[in-house]
């Protein structure tokens, strides 16, 4: 422990509304790990209304995506921080192949990548889209949402897989299993990056 503690970084990759934002905020808080919505961050952005910020809103309320040269311009600065022996949770990036490739090569030679796939069936993932009233989670929004997701982000899964570092996880159970299952997957991670090689 202690100088051989390695960090790394975990990508939560599913759909729209299986609770990525939800484990990742508990894990943090009770770790202190680092937690990084991209999500959040554009909401705030959003909400500063600033002349970025309402092209963002329009994109979030039409349920698109947000450019990657942009996406990955806004995160640049938080990969840049990371400490060398700590966790950064990712909720919410990278969405599409580029988005990961950039990721990759950013951060891949200092911190090891893990990503965590939470499953659950599509009308659970409907009910508690609609269940939630952000001003993005209109029917239409959802839909389309949903949609964005099975093309461009949902390839990310094999694309972790290939690299040999995913984790399936089912979200379709009590939030504090869905947990017990993360917290596993990343402190298995923790302890294989602080392994000396
Ligand atoms: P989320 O809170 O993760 O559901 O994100 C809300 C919205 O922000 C998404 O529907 C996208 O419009 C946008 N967004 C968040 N993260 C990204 C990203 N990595 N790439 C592109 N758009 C994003």
């Amino acid at each position: 422990m202690g100088a051989e503690e390695g960090g790394v970084i975990v990508v939560l990759l599913g759909p729209p509304g299986v609770g990525k934002g939800t484990q990742a905020g508990v894990a943090a808080d009770s770790h202190g790990w680092k937690h990084l919505s991209t999500g959040e961050m554009l909401r705030e952005e959003a909400a500063s209304g600033s002349e970025l910020g309402r092209e963002v809103q329009e994109i979030m309320d039409r349920g698109d995506l947000v450019p990657d040269a942009l996406m990955v311009e806004m995160v640049a600065g938080r990969l840049a921080e990371i400490g060398p022996d700590e966790v950064l949770l990712l909720d919410g990036f990278p969405r599409t192949e580029a988005q990961a490739e950039a990721l990759a090569e950013r951060v891949g030679g200092s911190h090891p990548l893990v990503a965590v796939y939470f499953t659950a069936p599509e009308s659970v993932l409907t009910q508690r889209l609609l269940g939630r009233g952000r001003s993005d989670d209109t029917p239409e929004a959802i839909r389309h949402r949903l949609e964005v997701y099975r093309r461009s982000t949902r390839p990310l899964v094999d694309w972790f897989r290939a690299r040999g570092v995913l984790h399936e996880i089912s979200a379709d159970r009590p939030v504090e299993e869905i947990q017990r299952d993360f917290l596993h997957v990343v402190q298995d991670a923790l302890a294989d990056a602080s392994r000396p090689s």
